[in-house]
């Protein structure tokens, strides 16, 4: 019934937002939503930065990146699919244990446009009780999969009071710098600001120039004076 009611006030809403983006920006806008609080950066003018790792865990990767951290003492925050997670609970552990921040990237990694409120909240549901089996205990944001997100996502999230993390720094999405780890680190180290919330695809085979990239681009930036923190601390 709220759901109904609440569909009818953002109709207007909807249709000026189609006339004023068109459809696939509005649904893929990094920065924009209809409902709630989005995040794609922090205003701040402290040489702070989020690196975050999208996907997974996976038995091909996650420890590698979780290595590197660890060695670099860098905290990370992942957004974790609910099924690879159900696969692989002791990789979530060991994020968790290592005082990595995990956020929920939905169980099924389904492109979140013109989907259920009822699949919407057993998406984010269940991966939530995941995460908890972790041992993570602080806040738990949300990254909607492919960063689409259209009513049903952004609705739920902000009646639960919910905060969604996009990015401003996306080396992956780019095919031409996405083919080499020492392009992924320029481009990194290049579009960086105060704030930033860098987005990495470091899982499975297909992540390997991320993982390759990971180290040198945490020396860079520490070379410029930043320091790393995860999504929740940069405010
Ligand atoms: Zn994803």
């Amino acid at each position: 019934m709220r759901w109904r009611v609440a569909g009818r006030l953002v109709a207007g809403a909807v249709v000026l937002g189609l006339l004023a983006f068109g459809f696939r920006e509005l649904v893929s806008a990094r920065g924009f939503q209809l409902f709630g609080d989005l995040t794609e950066r922090v205003e701040t003018s402290e040489k702070v930065v989020a690196l975050t790792f999208d996907d997974g865990p996976h038995p091909a990767s996650t420890a590698e990146v979780l290595d590197v951290l660890r060695e670099k003492r860098v905290p990370g925050t992942f957004f974790l699919i609910g099924r690879d997670l159900a696969a692989h609970p002791e990789l979530g552990r060991r994020i968790a244990g290592e005082g990595h921040e995990i956020g929920n990237h939905t169980y099924s990694h389904e492109r979140m446009v013109f989907v259920t409120p009822g699949f919407v909240a057993g998406e984010i549901e269940r991966t939530d009780s995941l995460i908890r089996a972790t041992g993570f205990r602080g806040e738990i944001t949300v990254r909607p999969p492919h960063g689409k997100k259209f009513l049903a996502l952004p609705h739920y999230l902000a009646e639960h009071h919910r905060r969604t993390i996009t990015w401003d720094v996306e080396p992956n999405s780019s095919a031409a710098v996405d083919a080499d780890p020492a392009r992924i680190v320029e481009h990194v180290v290049r579009h960086v600001r105060p704030g930033s919330i860098v987005l990495l695809h470091p899982h499975y085979p297909s992540g390997r120039n991320s993982r390759d990239s990971l180290g040198p681009m945490i020396d860079r930036l520490r070379d410029q004076g930043y320091r790393f923190t995860t999504v929740s601390g940069l405010g």
